[in-house]
């Protein structure tokens, strides 16, 4: 596909505020392009390089693209930063220059699609002396061939923010949309079958159900990008071949939570009941050379925790096999965890020698998704077993202590003892359940410390914006961020409270770098707000809140077609976090049944 046609049409999705209307826009792209581009297609949909768990990082700077520019249009930096300063947005200022360019260069050439994004691949390959010079220059020639609007998409693929605001569910909606003459006709009694309940709908719910097998394929192989290359080379019965694989990460289980013991054991009857860990998870690989390891947002953190790796080719015996832990920093000769904030220091990337000495991590395993062959459809009961047969704990790996009950005063004990011994609080899990891949459902449920104390739940929630500062919060020039619940049908974020509480000198530091380089000139297409902040940002960062009270609210906008409104009282900031992005934010829905709950 011509690189201009591409530009055309991510203009048309760009401008355009209707989800629905934005899934046939998507769709159409797809009708126009072929099995042996469609994954790179998707990824710049997406605005992103490769799958999510394997991105890659082109690691150019705004000074990078600024030089490109000038280079290729022989304009001034300055000038073309005081544009940016006026447009807020390096695209928009690329093509608007291109577009002053009386001439185009004399050998351009059309650009392809597939040539665009190999010369990024090119470009990220590039690293150490030189290599700025060496990306400067890839840049320069891909703007030389450009025309005004490629050259705003090739800015924002460089800077990785496309600005289309589509998510990965609204690329499901266009697969499922481009297949489904051919799933219906490969599905044929199933059809029959939801036409009896839905009679003239029947289409609309038939699409539904295969984008639903869509989406159970992405929760145990997290890259749309092969999944679109699959449906094109072999229909809709190409998902049959997409299985769980060592090394491709699977979308991790996720707990619900209810108010009381007595509640979670009334919905799940007798329970295995475990600490809730307070460390981070980690999803193991392993095949008996080559040791994996993928945090909850699946970031390869293979080399950061040599430790971890080493851990398991002592204790792991059966492979290849992918299993599941939470890894807490572990100090031998108290035999005690160290607390959340002390673990998270073995999260950096540098002295990662030193620190791993300093502070070890032991693997406590929960889970296993994988022994020579997928077990996500085995009930828990059954996967521990295959699990504790597959390896020998040592100090550094261990299996979780647990008991089977469904006696609520047992459980409250149990409870209280393993808080005291600093954990976050239990995980009860359905001794029957499949592991749940990507979704929350009640196979586990969570119950932790602030629950039983007077505060409520946190909520992990985007931030959309920030309020400037006054008086000692000048300096940083933030006092207070906007922050908001995601709401997947919509795919946009709500504003849910206005956040000053618990800002430390720290974390107004951190989030003063983080914030400045993620700024918007205008409210993000995503996002809706009844309040504006004095600067948006682009979706990116997580917080986790703690609050009193969800009450209902007609300033914030979360819950406000379902229920007028919902805000937070009191709500306070406990960390940044850093271990979750933009698609991992407490959902709308969530909130509206924790408000329930209250
Ligand atoms: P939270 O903010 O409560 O940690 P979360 O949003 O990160 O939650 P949840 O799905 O709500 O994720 O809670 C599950 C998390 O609890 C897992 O990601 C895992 O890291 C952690 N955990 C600790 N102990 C266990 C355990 N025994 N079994 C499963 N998960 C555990």
């Amino acid at each position: 596909m011509l690189f201009l046609d591409l530009s055309k049409m991510l203009e048309e999705i760009e401008k355009e505020p209707s989800r629905l209307k934005m899934m046939t826009l998507a769709s159409q792209i797809l009708d126009k392009t072929n099995e042996k581009e469609v994954d790179v297609l998707i990824y710049l949909l997406l605005g992103q390089f490769g799958a999510t768990y394997k991105e890659i990082d082109f690691g150019i700077a705004e000074k990078t693209i600024i030089s490109a520019l000038s280079k290729a249009t022989g304009m001034d930096k300055e000038k073309i930063e005081k544009e940016l300063r006026k447009l807020g947005d390096m695209g928009l200022v690329g093509e608007q220059i291109i577009s002053g360019k009386v001439q185009r260069s004399l050998f351009s050439k059309k650009l392809i699609v597939a040539e665009v994004y190999s010369s990024f691949e090119k470009l990220a390959k590039m690293a150490g002396k030189g290599s700025i010079d060496d990306k400067t220059n890839i840049l320069v020639q891909m703007i030389n061939n450009a025309s005004p609007i490629e050259a705003k998409y090739i800015i924002r693929i460089a800077q990785k923010n496309m600005r289309l605001g589509l998510a990965n569910s609204t690329i499901m909606d266009s697969l499922s949309l481009k297949f489904l003459k051919d799933y219906k006709e490969n599905n044929i009694e199933e059809f029959e079958d939801l036409k009896k309940d839905y009679g003239e709908d029947v289409e609309r719910y038939l699409r539904y159900k295969f984008k639903e097998k869509i989406e159970s394929k992405y929760n145990i192989y997290p890259d749309l990008g092969s999944i679109a290359k699959k449906l094109f080379e072999k229909g809709s019965n190409g998902l049959r071949d997409i299985g769980i694989t060592p090394f491709v990460p699977v979308m991790p289980a996720l707990a619900e939570r209810l108010p009381s013991i007595g509640k979670i054991i009334e919905k799940l009857g007798k329970s295995i009941v475990e600490p809730k860990f307070d460390g981070f998870r980690l999803q193991c690989h392993y095949d008996g050379k080559n040791v994996k390891l993928f945090t909850r947002n699946l970031e390869d953190m293979s080399e950061i925790f040599p430790d971890a790796v080493e851990t398991i080719k002592k204790c792991v015996k059966k492979y290849p096999i992918i299993f599941e832990c939470e890894a807490i920093g572990y100090n031998e000769k108290e035999d005690k965890y160290y607390p959340f904030q002390v673990t998270m220091k073995r999260k950096r990337k540098y002295d990662i020698s030193g620190v791993s000495k300093q502070i070890p991590l032991r693997l406590v395993v929960f889970d296993i998704m994988y022994l020579k062959g997928g077990l996500i459809d085995k009930p828990l009961l059954e996967r521990k077993k295959i699990l504790e047969s597959a390896m020998s704990p040592n100090k550094n790996l261990i299996f979780p202590e647990n008991i089977y009950s469904d006696d609520v005063p047992r459980i409250q004990k149990f409870f209280e003892r393993v808080l005291g011994e600093g954990n976050e609080g239990i995980m009860l899990k359905d001794p029957n359940s499949v592991y749940t891949a990507g979704a929350r459902k009640f196979a586990w449920v969570k119950y932790k410390q602030s629950y039983s104390s007077k505060a409520k739940d946190t909520l992990d929630l985007l931030v959309m914006g920030y309020f400037s500062g006054k008086g000692q919060r000048s300096k940083f020039g933030i006092g207070a961020l906007l922050v908001g619940s995601y709401n997947e049908k919509e795919n946009r974020y709500e504003s849910i409270a206005k956040l000053g509480s618990g800002l430390t000198e720290e974390n107004l530091e951190n989030l003063q770098k983080a914030l400045t380089e993620i700024k918007e000139k205008e409210q993000p297409k995503e996002y809706v707000s009844g309040i504006n902040p004095h600067v948006w940002v682009r979706p990116k960062y997580v917080v986790e809140v703690l609050y009193d009270e969800i009450t209902k609210s007609p300033t914030h906008m979360c819950a406000k077609e379902e229920i007028g409104g919902l805000a937070l009282r009191f709500p306070r900031l406990i960390k940044i976090r850093s271990d979750k992005n933009k698609g991992q934010v407490s959902t709308t829905k969530e909130v509206l049944g924790m408000f329930k709950l209250q």
